[in-house]
């Protein structure tokens, strides 16, 4: 009772965190937190990867990047491990869009490949679409504009397999606006129009503040590029004013960061040092040299238009440091990654124990453990589909029954130990026996069960009446017994082709009946009779 309340309340808690949106990351830590001392104490891997997989995402989206890699590392070998693959896949996702961030793309692009195989293999369409899209923007970037516009437009395509309950119409924003600029920087303005029309008539009625701002410097540049300067510059305004808030988030760097390249095209200088100013003071607070260096660059090229010599070289000199602490990011990141890997390994090393220790557990759970011969669980289990498998193919079946004799007295006169090498050394004999076609189980106390499947009567008398010989032939003395000084054994045998609704047990005990009647002829035979109980004789 007490497991199932804590079991509610973890899941209250991954509710709580799945629906966060970033906006109370103080919140969401403390969330992830109290779920990952519960795993842990638990040693619940589904868990461990849940939680570090959102305390890496709730420090993405609170702009602290440089402790994402170190909790979705934690978080990918159990999420591997439990296989919850959509947070794999959107792990691999936030390591590639942190990697675009310190502007290492080949890494980036790297993750992005990784994150998709998952998708791929385990269908997760909707992050599949959010990765395509994520890779359409990073090609654009590099000015690869067709292959920028394969992916955008398979991302589109994706998110049109998406179930409806599933889309978020924020992921289809980002695909028609990056489609739009695409377009746009190849030179077709029109198919740009198009895309521009689908935004304002698909998605525009649940734009959030910040689609706003990355959607209007999208279309500023639109205008301007068509020579509409009044409605480009209503645009400037617009984004100047949704810019007054405290709305600034790393995803919209590259669309601001494009903005103001388009103020100092178009003179606009005072909104360029505005714009370039509130992302200036932002990027210095999420500590990424590699966009602190990009807005020292855009810095350059505005001190440049004000002729500032002084003000020029002080910048570059900064550029300078930057490239220094960029390459030294890199190559921290290099680090990660092998980190990463290693532990990457040991996770699937784990798993691997686990397996097989599972087999092993199962392997035992099946077989007797003092004569390694199948149990009678297992024989139920492997009985029934030998059965069922004859019937199908209309093959012959026998289950032989064997049993030793007198061995109550054996056990009292040589003693339970001696009793116990006796049934070993018989179990051995039958399990060399052993074969595709034969099966054999303890089936409990001295007796045994063999099923041959496939085999004539003839063939089972043979191999039934030689293995009474060789335990006649292993010469375990057996003083008690009149006329006999030698351990034997007595074999009852149900021989025949299974009909329909024949099932083990009534082999079993036809079986069972056979073995009666050879105890009461003197033991030490076989008989073999068929599921009627009617005498083969062979
Ligand atoms: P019968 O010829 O009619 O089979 O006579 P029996 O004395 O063998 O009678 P039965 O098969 O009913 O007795 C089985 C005896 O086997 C009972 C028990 O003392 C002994 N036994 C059962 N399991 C074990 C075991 O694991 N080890 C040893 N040492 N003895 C066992
Ligand atoms: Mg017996």
């Amino acid at each position: 009772m007490e497991n199932h309340k804590t079991d509610d309340r973890m899941e209250d808690l991954m509710q709580k965190v799945r629906e966060g949106r970033g906006t109370d990351a103080a919140s969401m830590l403390d969330y992830c937190t109290q779920i990952e001392e519960y795993a842990e104490r638990a040693g619940d891997a589904r868990l461990l990867g849940f939680s570090h997989y959102y305390k890496g995402r709730t420090y993405y989206l609170s702009n602290e990047t440089g402790k994402v890699f170190e909790e979705i590392g934690e978080a990918l070998g159990y999420l591997e491990q439990s296989g919850q693959w959509e947070l794999v896949a959107a792990s691999y996702n936030l390591m590639a869009i942190v990697s675009v961030g310190k502007g290492n793309l080949s890494f980036a692009i790297e993750y992005y490949l990784a994150g998709l195989k998952y998708c791929k293999k385990y269908q997760l369409i909707e992050v599949e679409s959010r990765i395509e899209s994520n890779l359409g923007s990073l090609y654009m970037e590099c000015g690869q504009y067709s292959d920028a516009r394969d992916y955008l437009e398979q991302a589109h395509l994706d998110y049109k397999r998406v179930p409806e309950e599933e889309r978020s119409l924020a992921s289809l924003t980002a695909i028609y606006n990056n489609l739009a600029l695409c377009y746009m920087k190849s030179g077709s303005l029109e198919k740009a129009e198009e895309y521009i029309r689908k935004l304002e008539t698909e998605c525009e009625a649940h734009f959030e503040e910040m689609d706003y701002i990355y959607v209007n410097c999208m279309r500023a540049r639109y205008c301007h590029l068509c020579g509409n300067i009044s409605m480009r510059d209503q645009y400037i305004a617009d984004i100047q004013n949704q810019l007054s808030g405290d709305v600034l988030i790393l995803d919209l760097f590259d669309d601001l960061y494009d903005f103001c390249e388009l103020m100092l095209e178009i003179d606009r200088g005072d909104v360029c040092r505005n714009i370039g100013e509130k992302l200036k003071a932002f990027v210095e607070q999420t500590g990424i040299a590699n966009m602190q260096r990009k807005m020292t660059a855009l810095e350059m090229d505005y001190v440049k238009k004000t002729k500032d010599r002084e003000r020029y070289l002080k910048t570059a000199g900064r550029f300078y440091e930057l490239t220094e602490i960029v390459e030294q990011e890199n190559r921290s990141m290099i680090v990660n990654m092998l980190y990463l890997r290693k532990s990457l390994e040991r996770a699937r090393e784990r798993c691997r124990k686990l397996e097989e220790d599972a087999v092993e557990l199962t392997e035992k759970s099946e077989r007797d453990p003092l004569t390694g011969l199948a149990n009678r669980y297992r024989l139920t289990n492997d009985s029934e589909k030998i059965v069922e498998q004859c019937f199908a193919e209309h093959k012959p079946l026998s289950f032989e029954i064997l049993d030793i004799d007198y061995f109550k007295q054996y056990n009292d006169r040589y003693g339970h130990q001696a009793g116990d090498d006796c049934v070993r050394a018989i179990a051995a004999l039958i399990r060399q026996m052993e074969s595709d076609q034969i099966f054999c189980a303890r089936y409990g106390g001295d007796e045994f069960v063999i099923i041959y499947s496939g085999m004539s009567a003839e063939e089972v008398c043979e191999r039934a009446e030689k293995l009474r010989q060789d335990v006649m032939a292993l010469h375990i003395e057996r003083r008690y017994a009149e006329g006999s000084f030698g351990v034997t054994i007595s074999q009852g045998i149900c021989h025949d082709i299974p009909s329909n609704g024949n099932k083990n047990w009534d082999f079993l005990h036809v079986a069972d009946q056979a073995l009666y009647r050879v105890k009461r002829r003197g033991r030490n035979r076989l008989c073999m009779t068929d599921i009627h109980g009617r005498e083969i004789e062979v």
